[in-house]
């Protein structure tokens, strides 16, 4: 079966909405996967950060498989043996109250949303229905219709109107216009939600204390403040959270992607309770939330990220990444930025070539990443990579960008 054949496969029957780099993956080991000729790259994209402790991780993989022999899913109808054993081991490894297990990012950004608006009515006295929410130009929370009410990118809510309202935008990194913001809606605002970096918009690195004067200006105006970490946190950018950063403790915290190693869809929203309790019985549910094989595969992704250092490794590696690409004299390279090893190239194009014409190249030299935004590449690489193997990646990156660029003169 040619690649080709795959491709087309999935043209014909799948929905359009995603544009895949033309790569037919078959497996994944750690760093690594292969297509579907045997050839094997490295993967530099880890699903989007979801799978940070490297693909197919035994333990997960031997954790999610004795889970599925046994139970897999009760609904929230009855209790089970191992949700409050997750509960309770992710409320203290994160320093929380209580969780709220849901299933996909969007999800949890949502149940965030609920939750803030909630809090909001409930113990600050907003007036019924006035709830605000403030949120960042250039955000990315998912794909539901109320999330992407929040969003400014026109490929994410251009005709998907009308929109969900009580929600103020204002520039990212901006702490200025969030002062004003709160000065003039602080009153009916519930919550300012915000990424630590912005990972979807092309690795937006804010200004080192922006987090954390953002927060001080919450509590100032009784305003909770909600971390999207779907992305960054569970030791991405080099911390276990990106807010740690900043020693920042998130009122919520959102948490996604890699919570499950990338083995099956699992998010949590993490809070006080007197935030969490405002939710009672039947006002916000998830038939599959907490089902046991996503709690002990969320147990064993994050027992994964302390037993191997992959906080600290992430840091490491990052700096190391960071300094090969910056070393390396290229046109088409205009900027690197990121946190551990969250990091991405803003990319010049060359005679008419592209950030997709790179991750092309790169494919071919046994590296894939995507681009994000037509001219950025993020370079996210599972945490658990090696200096050798991360100065290997780098340097095929190099080979593919210096291939492109001297093409140009043929
Ligand atoms: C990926 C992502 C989401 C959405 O997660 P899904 O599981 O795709 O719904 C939300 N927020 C951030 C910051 C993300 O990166």
């Amino acid at each position: 079966m040619t690649e080709n054949f795959y491709i087309e496969r999935e043209e014909k029957y799948g929905a359009h909405n995603y544009h895949p780099l033309p790569v037919v993956l078959e497996k994944g080991k750690g760093i690594f996967l292969w297509d579907v000729d045997g050839k094997r790259y490295y993967d530099f994209l880890s699903a989007y950060s979801a799978v940070n402790q490297g693909h197919c991780h035994p333990r997960i993989i031997e954790t999610l498989n004795r889970q599925a022999d046994k139970l897999t899913l009760t609904s929230r109808a009855f209790y089970n043996n191992v949700l409050g054993e997750y509960e309770e081991y992710v409320c203290k490894y994160f320093g929380y109250d209580k969780v709220l297990p849901m299933n996909t990012g969007a999800e949890a950004d949502e149940t965030a949303l609920k939750l803030a608006r909630r809090w909001g009515y409930v113990h600050k006295g907003i007036a019924e229905n006035q709830a605000l929410i403030i949120v960042c130009d250039g955000n990315f929370h998912g794909r539901t219709i109320t999330v992407i009410s929040m969003s400014t990118d026109p490929d994410s809510y251009k005709n998907y109107g009308p929109f969900t309202p009580g929600f103020i935008k204002i520039e990212y990194n901006n702490v200025d216009e969030l002062r004003k913001t709160l000065e003039k809606y602080g009153k009916n605002t519930a919550a300012f939600l915000v990424e630590p970096i912005q990972g979807e918009a092309g690795v937006y690195v804010p200004d080192d204390g922006y987090l954390k004067k953002c927060y001080d200006l919450c509590r100032q105006h009784n305003v909770l403040f909600i971390a999207d970490e779907v992305q960054t946190g569970i030791g991405r950018t080099g911390k276990m959270l990106a807010c740690d950063h900043e020693n920042v403790r998130p009122d919520i915290l959102i948490l996604g992607k890699a919570i499950s190693g990338g083995v099956f869809p699992v998010s949590a929203v993490l809070a006080d309770n007197e935030i969490m309790l405002t939710i009672k019985p039947g006002e916000h549910g998830s038939t599959f939330g907490g089902n046991p094989v996503g709690c002990k595969v969320a147990i064993e992704a994050l027992q994964v990220i302390k037993d191997e250092n992959l906080v600290e490794n992430a840091e490491k590696m990052g700096k190391i990444f960071r300094e090969q690409m910056c070393d390396f004299k290229s046109k088409m390279i205009k900027l690197i930025r990121g946190k551990g090893l969250l990091n991405a190239a803003v990319i010049k194009p060359v005679n008419g070539k592209t950030a997709w014409d790179v991750c092309l190249a790169m494919r071919d030299e046994g590296v894939l990443a995507k681009p994000t935004h037509e001219h950025i590449i993020r370079f996210a690489p599972p945490l658990i990579i090696n200096e050798s193997e991360l100065t290997d990646a780098t340097n095929r990156i190099k080979t593919a960008i210096t291939k492109i660029e001297n093409s140009d003169n043929v």
